[in-house]
């Protein structure tokens, strides 16, 4: 049984769309002024009736963010393993028919990269791949782990969804955390962008909130790819999948993400349905409003500017200067990146540029320790 996945399943997706384009201002200021907000509240927060009340979101969610955060922001960078991929995605530099230098980094090279990322002050990693289950599959990331484990206090995965009895195992070996985005809820969208390779199977992706749930995983992450298909109706299914998952497997930690598509080797597609600046600082405000206490989290996609002003009002992780190809922070190796980021200042810059906000940067996971 997938209680999460079938509760998404059985979402009529039109009608999500129609009630969140049909919302009006009265129900923008009931939502603001809701004790517990609902599904109904957030569709309103992101329907464009809400444009005109950013600002009061913005007050409101910067105040529920220090309350249950404090002046802090957690600090991570993602280690790229791998960037072979089995599967073809229109959006993503690693897509198997793109002709770019592929590498899988040895024990050794995984090594020297926990060294570099070592001395520029991280303690939490998020190791990612691309999807290939038999060249970076269960043996390997678990070697990789263990290896990486005495390095840093907390380890998160993002890489191709798993079976219950990988995840047990991920567990032990000391995984932390696991973010799987669903790229878009929409299922006829979802298989115009995903051409060829496992990760065709929607079910299969949709269900691993489940399985993770079901193994106690410490931390799990959802989030859709931002500008695949109507971003007001995807951001509402994750809200929804957030607040299911924390329903139903209450143990857990949960984390939202809100990568928005990027330029990248091999890219096909038209960006048609990309939200502005100002219409991802509504949806950040509104998911703080609906999640007082989920991590929302931000990765360097996005410019320095942005980044700087979003920290103050709902954002309380970060990424900082990531290098998405792999072997990249040891040694520049040539291999191609997965997409190009915005905000390329090194980490003390962006931890400096939190404390002139008076945010205090947290390099270990505190809470991690506290529960673990
Ligand atoms: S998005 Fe993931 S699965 Fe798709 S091509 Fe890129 S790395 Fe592979």
């Amino acid at each position: 049984m997938t209680p999460v996945a079938d509760a998404l399943n059985n979402q009529d997706q039109d009608d999500l769309r129609l009630s969140i384009y049909s919302k009006k201002a009265m129900d923008v200021v009931s939502a603001l002024q809701a004790d517990k907000p609902g599904l109904h509240d957030f569709m309103a927060l992101v329907s464009p009736a809400a444009e005109p009340f950013i600002e009061s979101m913005a007050q409101r969610a910067a105040s529920l963010t220090r309350r249950h955060f404090g002046h802090t922001m957690q600090m991570f960078v993602p280690l790229y393993l791998s960037n072979l991929c089995a599967n073809e995605c229109t959006y993503c530099g690693f897509t198997m028919s793109n002709r770019i230098k592929r590498k899988v980094l040895s024990s050794d090279e995984i090594e020297a990269e926990a060294l570099a990322i070592r001395q520029m002050g991280f303690n939490s990693v998020l190791l990612v791949t691309g999807e290939h289950e038999t060249k970076v599959g269960l043996e390997y990331l678990i070697a990789a782990v263990r290896l990486l484990k005495p390095y840093f206090s907390h380890l998160m995965l993002e890489v191709q969804p798993m079976s219950e009895s990988d995840y047990a195992q991920l567990i032990r070996a000391g995984v932390d955390g696991v973010l799987v985005y669903q790229e878009t809820y929409h299922r006829r969208t979802y298989a115009d962008y995903h051409l060829r390779g496992s990760k065709q199977d929607f079910d299969w992706r949709l269900q691993t909130g489940d399985r993770l749930g079901r193994n106690g995983m410490a931390k799990i992450g959802v989030g859709a790819l931002l500008g695949l298909s109507d971003w007001r109706v995807d951001s509402t299914m994750t809200a929804l999948h957030a607040r299911i998952l924390q329903q139903t497997y209450w143990r857990s930690r949960y984390s939202v993400a809100f990568p928005r598509l990027r330029p990248c080797a091999g890219s096909v597609h038209e960006q048609q349905q990309m939200l502005s600046d100002k219409q991802l600082v509504q949806l950040i405000c509104a998911h703080r409003i609906m999640h007082p206490q989920v991590e929302l989290s931000l990765s360097t996609r996005e410019s320095p500017h942005f980044r700087d002003h979003v920290s103050q009002l709902g954002i309380t992780s970060m990424s900082a200067a990531s290098q998405t190809q792999p072997g990249g922070y040891a040694s520049a190796n040539g291999a191609l990146e997965q997409f190009s980021t915005e905000d390329n200042r090194p980490a003390s810059q962006v931890a400096a540029a939190l404390l002139d906000k008076g945010i205090e940067p947290v390099w270990h996971d505190w809470l991690h320790g506290f529960s673990g």
